[in-house]
């Protein structure tokens, strides 16, 4: 005789296998593949059994090694008897996988592994009720301590010797009537699992296609009248939802589950508020918004209420209220930056080319990118500890269950989380999905998520209309774009995913680590990358770049210095400055400067702060008034005020701005990143295409951004009722996926704890 052995990794097979078969087993390999066969003998029962310990797997789906081994041993071997070892205190997530081996016609028995922890946590499972609805013998042991395991056998060997026929869970639900014709189709043509081939066969598994042709043609034409609603004719899909809305209907109570609750660990207290299905989104904005106060407020912790206006007021550390520790820093910087350009331009003799060059170019606009060195160190420094502490995992998870509907997993979700950090290394970690279609769909979503070489831009404008629209939030203003960009990056993602890159979304199972405290090590040398990144850079490519414009910005084509307007590039951006007049930044007579910026941006994201700041040294723009006395700040503020000017008696400033980022945000985000998409994509036609289709992108957002604002300062009811009827389509959108398809299967992708 002989039995297998089958269940999820980590379930105790192999605990149960060395329990069984003490010093007979053997480890082999399965032919063809690196999976290890363990065999074995127990010896316990009136004959011999031949054990075998199967891979642990998930499903019995045809994509991965392990999966296709198990599968064929017991279609293809007939073992007399499967031994389903279900982790009970993982009960749901295991009972999928038992869905499918009830299906073929081998005997099974279920061992309701763990019952030690289980019951050392209080706990208790109603076995008796799931072997009433399963139909197959069920006996709760410890493989660990040896408990229950003679019994186990007995049951085996006793179930070996009756015959069974497979059934499905699917024979209820909308694909029944499918499924019973199928499964005659099988029964007809003599063939063993029936009901297994059947259900195979309706979810167009490849293996099962390629074997059964024609059963497949025929089944094809039964499954196409099947109205698939939200899974647009997904089978696979449909039939994951079946078999989890099966057992959370059947199931889900099996497990007293107040005492459930003392079996968990601390991590998993903390995930059931983090990773709460209603309250994760929401708690996981509310701690970037944290992030970002902290960051960027120039009002920290709101004290700015309490104190009276006019009673506080010291340089860098805030004027009526207190500057965020990230606000201090920047002003620190700012201010030492400063000094040191003052006494430079102070040391040189006035009106010489070379005056021009080292003081309006060069360090004006170096220092324009350096002084936001302290703010995006801020920055990482909490994302550092978000991710260092597991956090980020589990945004991934959060993120993966909300938006998988829209062809975005999980798994695509961490390569686009580290894009916050730079998309280059985000680009290359695609890699690990082994999806072609998604892998190419998340590199073009990278550019999307905010990187930090965008951040000066962020932070340079929300300083600087913060202070000069009192209505407005520097740290809402940075918010907004990182908000902005998610959300454009799940639009398009459902684009592509109906156009471009088509393919499925596979499942997304992940480990996700337990919580610990942020190393301090860890933390220090992730920060001293960033920085070495961003100085090198600036080193390099910025003041490379930023010679280049301050010269083109100088002379005119006859090589005499001449004003910035007709100058080389006062001149040229003049051509295409009317392409960016309908996006609001390129009105106005300062509305070519905004568009070289945004060209320079597409080599390096840090240059477009680096060219508005050499606009700045060389402009003779008066002092932004009110704000802070430094020459950098203040002239960069002057050039980044004149962005959008008015339109009648409107001023579009604000709307301008915003149009402004957002085609910063969206559009081609840098040389270095063009190259890593490159090597990802394969090919120069796909990199064009993704060049295309981010500037597309970039254009029209900005388009819609803009006049959205303009619309806004007609009329702000107005607006608002708009804004808020297109935000609760989108959401009655998300509800009704969420509700049809992702609540169900989101149970697959539930926390497999490592060891
Ligand atoms: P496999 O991946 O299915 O082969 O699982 P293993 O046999 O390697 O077991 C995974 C982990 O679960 C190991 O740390 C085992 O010690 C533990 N384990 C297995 N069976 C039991 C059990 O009955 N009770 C407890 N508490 N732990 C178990
Ligand atoms: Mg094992």
């Amino acid at each position: 005789m002989k039995f297998a052995l089958a269940g999820n990794p980590n379930s105790g097979k192999t605990t149960l296998f060395n329990a069984l078969t003490g010093s007979t087993a053997h480890v082999g390999n399965w032919p063809g593949v690196t999976v290890d066969k363990r065999t074995g003998t127990y010896k316990k029962l009136d004959e011999k059994v031949e054990i075998v310990d199967l891979p642990g797997i998930y499903s019995l789906s045809p994509y991965t090694p392990e999966e296709i081994v198990s599968r064929n041993f017991i279609l293809d071997e007939k073992p007399d008897c499967v031994i389903n070892i279900v982790d009970v205190t993982n009960l749901e997530r295991n009972l999928y996988l038992t869905t499918q081996l009830l299906e073929t016609d081998t005997p099974v028995v279920i061992a309701l592994n763990m019952t030690d922890a289980l019951s050392k946590a209080g706990g208790r499972v109603d076995s008796a009720g799931l072997e009433k609805e399963l139909g197959v013998p069920v006996t709760e042991i410890s493989a660990l301590k040896g408990t229950n395991l003679s019994e186990l056998m007995d049951k085996a060997y006793k179930a070996a010797k009756i015959d069974r026929k497979g059934s499905s869970v699917i024979k209820n639900g909308i694909l029944s009537s499918v499924y019973d014709k199928v499964y005659k189709l099988y029964e007809q043509n003599g063939i063993a699992d029936a009901a297994f081939h059947a259900v195979k066969l309706i979810e167009k598994d490849e293996l099962e296609t390629k074997k059964y042709p024609d059963l497949a043609e025929e089944a094809g034409s039964l499954t196409s009248e099947v109205d698939t609603g939200l899974f647009e004719g997904d089978f696979e899909g449909v039939v994951a939802d079946l078999r989890y809305k099966y057992i959370e209907h059947k199931f889900s109570g099996l497990i007293k589950k107040a005492e459930q609750e003392r079996a968990l660990s601390k991590s998993d207290r903390i995930d059931r508020i983090l990773t709460h299905k209603v309250w994760g989104i929401p708690i996981f904005l509310a701690i970037m918004l944290a992030v970002f106060h902290l960051t960027f407020s120039e009002n920290f912790l709101l004290l700015g209420l309490f104190i009276k206006e006019g009673t506080f007021d010291i340089p860098i550390l805030g004027t009526d209220a207190l500057n965020s520790p990230g606000v201090i820093l920047f002003n620190a910087m700012d201010w030492l930056t400063a000094t040191i350009g003052d006494a430079v331009s102070g040391a040189m003799p006035e009106g010489t080319w070379y005056t021009g060059l080292i003081c309006d170019g060069l360090l004006s606009g170096v220092f324009s990118v350096l002084s936001f060195i302290p703010q995006i160190l801020v920055l990482f420094l909490f994302l550092s500890i978000l991710e260092d502490s597991g956090y980020m995992a589990r945004v991934a998870f959060i993120l993966d269950r909300a938006f998988r509907k829209f062809g975005l997993s999980g798994k695509a979700f961490m390569p686009l989380i580290m894009c916050f950090g730079c998309a280059v290394p985000g680009i290359m970690a695609t890699r690990t999905l082994e999806n072609e279609a998604e892998r190419k769909r998340t590199v073009m979503l990278a550019p999307f998520f905010s990187c930090g070489a965008k951040l000066p831009i962020w932070a340079a404008f929300g300083g600087v209309f913060a202070l000069a629209y009192t209505n407005l939030n520097a740290t809402l203003i940075v918010y907004s774009m990182y908000i902005l960009g998610i959300a454009v990056a799940v639009l398009a993602s459902l684009l592509l995913k109906k156009t471009v890159v088509k393919g499925e979304t596979p499942p997304f199972i992940m480990e996700l680590p337990e919580y610990r405290m942020p190393q301090f090590k860890n933390t220090m040398i992730y920060l001293w990358q960033k920085l070495k990144h961003y100085i090198f850079r600036a080193a390099t490519i910025i003041t490379g770049a930023v010679i280049v414009i301050w010269f083109l910005t100088s002379f005119n084509f006859r090589l005499q210095m001449v004003d910035a307007e007709f100058s080389i590039i006062g001149i040229i951006s003049k051509w295409f400055t009317w392409l960016f007049v309908p996006l609001g930044f390129g009105m106005g007579d300062k509305g070519w400067m905004f568009v070289v910026a945004a060209f320079t941006g597409l080599i390096a994201k840090e240059m477009v702060v680096g060219t508005l700041g050499v606009f700045a040294g060389i402009s003779e723009d008066e002092a932004l008034e009110g704000s802070a006395d430094y020459l950098f700040a203040s002239s960069l503020g002057a050039v980044m005020l004149a962005i959008g000017g008015t339109l009648g008696d409107i001023d579009v400033s604000v709307p301008a701005m915003f149009s402004f980022m957002a085609f910063n945000l969206l559009s081609v985000p840098c040389m270095a990143a063009v190259a890593a998409a490159n090597g990802e994509l394969g090919g120069k036609k796909n990199t064009l295409t993704a060049i295309a289709f981010w500037m597309i992108t970039a254009y029209a957002v900005s388009l819609a951004v803009f006049w959205y604002g303009v619309f806004f300062k007609v009329s702000v009811v107005a607006a608002s009722v708009v804004l808020a009827l297109i935000v609760a389509a989108l959401i009655t959108l998300a509800v009704l996926k969420y509700k049809g398809v992702i609540g169900a299967k989101s149970a697959v992708k539930q926390s497999i704890k490592g060891e």
